[in-house]
């Protein structure tokens, strides 16, 4: 099979990540979660005392990523879990303004997908990192459904925040994702917005599941 790629974009909460996964076994295709690798990263950075200010440009030169079984390590040592706290999430759209490690985490990205059949979700895959994918979906929902399905995700990890601090977090990550220079989070200009506000997973999964099918029938007419 050629290549074929599906964006998925979108604010944090949105329900890219299970609705991605959901698409992608659907399909019997792969699935990459970039903002996984900007967590990892930005672990990584933190530990060696670095800063999102500091010149970056040679400090991701010895890092690898490797995924097994589902699992995602970094130089060798799982990540899974680690990256999945909250500090985790804000350190990675910290160090996500460095135009350093934007390039090399896109470059490897690139990588990762070329001749390949993907469902990579993240915050500019339609717009920076694969802007010929054959299907691109922003995902959205309210401000108030993204914060409570994000809090509902942190009280089953034992995570106890409340709603304004969630919120707060939230709203943080939205204004910096969306506003720094190098390649803000904003839908590609031949995205399908899907607001899943009140939508059940399962719905949304239908609907991108009968976009990219229609994308498929017009690849194989040529149209
Ligand atoms: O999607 P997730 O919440 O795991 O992403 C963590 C952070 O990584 C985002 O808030 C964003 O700052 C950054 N990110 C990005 N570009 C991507 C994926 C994630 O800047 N393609």
């Amino acid at each position: 099979m050629k290549e074929f790629l599906i964006a998925i974009d979108g604010p944090a909460g949105a329900g890219k990540s299970t609705v991605a996964k959901l698409v992608a076994a659907r399909l019997k295709i792969n699935y990459l979660d970039t903002g996984a690798m900007y967590r990892a990263v930005a672990l990584y950075l933190d530990s060696k005392n670095l800063s999102p200010s500091d010149d970056l440009s040679n400090a991701l030169d010895n890092v690898e990523f490797r995924y097994e079984d589902g699992d995602l390590y970094l130089n060798g040592t799982k990540v899974t879990d680690q990256i999945r706290s909250a500090q985790a999430g804000k350190l990675a759209s910290d160090f996500a303004v460095n135009p350093s490690v934007r390039s090399r985490l896109t470059d490897l990205q690139r990588k990762i997908c070329r001749n390949g059949q993907f469902v990579v979700e993240g915050r500019d895959i339609g717009t920076v990192v694969l802007p010929h994918a054959q299907v691109k979906i922003f995902l959205t929902a309210s401000f108030e459904e993204r914060v409570k399905r994000r809090l509902k995700e942190l009280q089953e990890k034992g995570v106890n925040l409340t709603f304004e601090e969630v919120a707060n977090l939230i709203r943080l990550r939205d204004e910096q994702d969306s506003k720094r220079s190098f390649a803000p989070m904003k839908p590609a200009e031949d995205a399908i917005i899907i607001d899943t506000t009140g939508k059940s997973i399962e719905q949304v999964v239908e609907e991108i599941c009968q976009i990219v099918s229609r994308r498929m029938d017009c690849e194989s007419n040529r149209c």
